[in-house]
């Protein structure tokens, strides 16, 4: 059995220790020392990073003994560790805020904790209640930060089955034997098997940033520790930018960018109404100067220097009247051409004879379905131009 470091001293970072066994595993080498201080995944807690005598540490395993996951395989008898305490101290204080938080839902709601996910961003606790109320939210984030704030020591001990028969768990253990109880001072008690702060000042901070249903119960979303002191330094940044930027306090913000989208949609909605109204106004005056074939259908090819959603509406409009056909042709800022082939459906335009013959001049790409075609192209677009007047002509 690898002896656990963590557990007798959890701010060890550095160790010397044998080397046991080494495996290999899928190209991977699976190293078991005597002692370790890399925590393994467990409890919702992921595993320690660091290195083993330089070698990265991709994963800690708790099997029958704990398993450190290696690319390389380490030489020595005796190896050094080293774990990467930023990310020990960060998941440290996730795993405490959620003891803290886990015990507030459970003191201000009875709200019990189903399962819990210690994730990159944020923490996630879920709960046996099929709805909570934002007021039972409030109360809860109150008595956590107190908590917090009132800095309880967070004390770890095992006990045998004869004393845990006589101590009050916030919920049953399912472990038998010794027994490894979690404290938070006259606040909380659970069996845990985890790595935590020291006391609960070490959170500095959590908020419950959201709630969702999962599974029929209400998942709690929480933001805590430095990730959070980092969050709020963020979002303080990006108030005071837009409070500039709007003219506005930060409690009026939302309102104002609400205002604004409004008024960006309805600007939107008048605009596209009398772009269609120019666009058919455009339409009827190119078709009126259009040249005929001789069954009497107008062809329409034209160079645009209009941007590309008034060409897609120009060809819309001029295939809506009857007999018609358009080629319309533009450039982007890059100086690729952009095409637009439409026609009504009685025009009787070729569109495999367009795809064989009209492609390949601009090296066209693109598609769609009658009565318009749009795409990309590049090269002379005269030659283009003049290619489907003269398709139409046949
Ligand atoms: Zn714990």
């Amino acid at each position: 059995m690898t002896e656990a470091l963590y557990y007798t001293d959890q701010e060890i970072t550095e160790f010397e220790a044998h080397v046991a066994r080494i495996d290999t595993v899928e190209s991977k080498f699976h190293v078991v020392l005597d002692k370790t201080a890399f925590y393994p995944e467990g409890g919702g807690q992921p595993a320690d990073r660091g290195t083993i005598d330089g070698i990265a540490v991709e994963d800690v395993r708790k099997l029958d003994d704990i398993v450190h996951v290696l690319s390389r395989k380490p030489s020595g008898e005796t190896v050094h560790g080293s774990v990467d305490w930023r990310h020990r101290w960060d998941y440290m204080q996730q795993h405490t805020a959620q003891h803290v938080i886990s015990a507030a839902l459970f003191a201000v709601g009875s709200i019990a904790t189903v399962s819990v996910h210690l994730g990159e961003q944020y923490l996630t606790v879920e709960t046996d209640s099929a709805s909570i109320s934002d007021e039972t939210i409030e109360n809860v984030v109150a008595t956590v930060n107190r908590v917090i704030g009132e800095n309880r020591p967070v004390r770890a001990r095992w006990v045998d089955e004869a004393e845990l028969a006589s101590l009050d768990l916030r919920r049953p253990t399912k472990h038998t034997g010794l027994v490894r109880i979690v404290e938070i001072e006259n606040f909380d008690r659970v069996g845990c098997g985890g790595v935590h702060a020291p006391s609960t000042g070490a959170v500095r901070i959590a908020n419950c940033v959201g709630i969702e249903k999962i599974r029929g119960r209400v998942r709690t979303i929480w933001m805590a520790g430095d990730r959070a002191v980092d969050h709020y330094r963020l979002t303080a940044q990006i108030t005071a930018a837009l409070t500039e930027l709007l003219s506005a306090k930060p409690p009026e913000i939302v309102g104002r960018v609400t205002a604004t989208i409004d008024a960006l949609k309805n600007a939107e909605y008048q605009v596209r109404g009398l772009t269609e109204r120019l666009a058919s106004a455009h339409a009827r005056d190119l078709i009126e100067r259009a040249e005929k074939t001789p069954t009497g259908t107008r062809v329409v090819a034209q160079e645009l220097t209009d941007g590309k959603e008034y060409a897609r509406s120009l060809a819309e409009a001029v295939a809506a009247e009857s007999q018609t056909a358009a080629c319309l042709v533009s450039r982007d800022e890059a100086g690729r051409v952009l095409w637009w082939i439409a026609a009504s459906d009685d025009a009787g335009l070729d569109w495999t004879a367009v795809r064989r013959d009209l492609f390949p001049i601009i090296d066209a790409k693109g598609g769609g379905r009658p009565p318009v075609w749009q795409g990309v192209g590049e090269g002379d677009t005269t030659r283009f131009l003049r290619a489907f007047v003269e398709l139409n002509q046949k």
